[in-house]
């Protein structure tokens, strides 16, 4: 018989190329209800295993993937996209981004009228590079990765990982850190707590910490050293394109 997800001619009750059972009826709900039980409940579930790795090994998911276990958890787009998704859809839900978002700028562009060093051209650029921040952040989120990638290549050179090796560590360590805020936003709104700003920073620093020195393989005093840097450097590539298309916003070119 012919399989029906993979059109492989095959025998028995799994086919012998995609393992999808062969003996399939039309799709009810009892199957839908099991799917759905089976997300939820199954500890096996690629989705649970990677989130739970992602939050109780730093480290580990980037490692075990890019070695070579590549059907072990969900792959660093996937995972990273989920993510994002996450964040966006709880805070947005929360009322937290808006507010936040909002009021970070408001900071901000108060610091920049301000200031005395800067020229009236600079202060332009960081006001439109701030509200297209505000707007944009979920886009640049996402297209920020590949360069930050770049810059850790350049930063964790001669520790022999290389470029699509990186990328995926920044994938996961960026979907660990948007689950990371996405719970504690959650958990500052079941206890109506605000302190865990501080708290929140520390954890995520750690996460950056124990992922960079599991990835790399690299000594405690050297993962130290180049944390803070890595860390600028991720932000940054979210700034350099969120100036560069602000500036062209601006100037009508998209
Ligand atoms: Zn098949």
């Amino acid at each position: 018989m012919a399989c029906l997800n993979c059109k492989a001619e095959t025998e028995g009750d799994y086919c012998s190329n995609c393992g999808q059972r062969t003996s399939l009826g039309r799709l009810d709900m009892a199957t839908i209800i099991r799917d759905l039980l089976s997300f939820a409940t199954d500890s096996d579930n690629r989705f649970w295993s990677t989130l739970r790795h992602l939050m109780l090994n730093p480290g580990r998911v980037s490692v075990t993937y890019v070695d070579g276990a590549r059907q072990k958890y969900l792959n660093p787009f996937n995972v990273y996209f989920l993510s994002v998704a996450a964040f966006f859809a709880v805070s947005v839900w929360l009322g937290y981004f808006s507010e936040s978002v909002a009021s970070t700028n408001a900071q901000l562009q108060e610091i920049v009228k301000e200031s005395d060093l800067l020229t009236p051209n600079i202060k332009e650029l960081v006001e439109q590079t701030s509200s297209f921040t505000a707007v944009w952040l979920k886009e640049l989120a996402i297209a920020s990765k590949p360069l930050s990638a770049w810059f850790f290549l350049l930063l964790y050179r001669n520790h022999g990982r290389n470029y699509p090796e990186i990328l995926t560590f920044t994938l996961y360590l960026g979907a660990q850190n948007f689950f990371l805020i996405t719970m504690i936003m959650l958990l500052e709104t079941l206890f109506s707590a605000t302190v865990f700003g501080g708290v929140g920073f520390l954890i995520w620093g750690s996460y950056f910490i124990l992922s960079s020195k599991a990835f790399f393989a690299i000594s405690w005093p050297r993962t130290f050293m180049l944390a803070l840097p890595a860390f600028i450097m991720d932000w940054l590539a979210l700034y350099i394109l969120a100036f560069t298309f602000g500036h062209l916003s601006v100037l009508g070119f998209v």
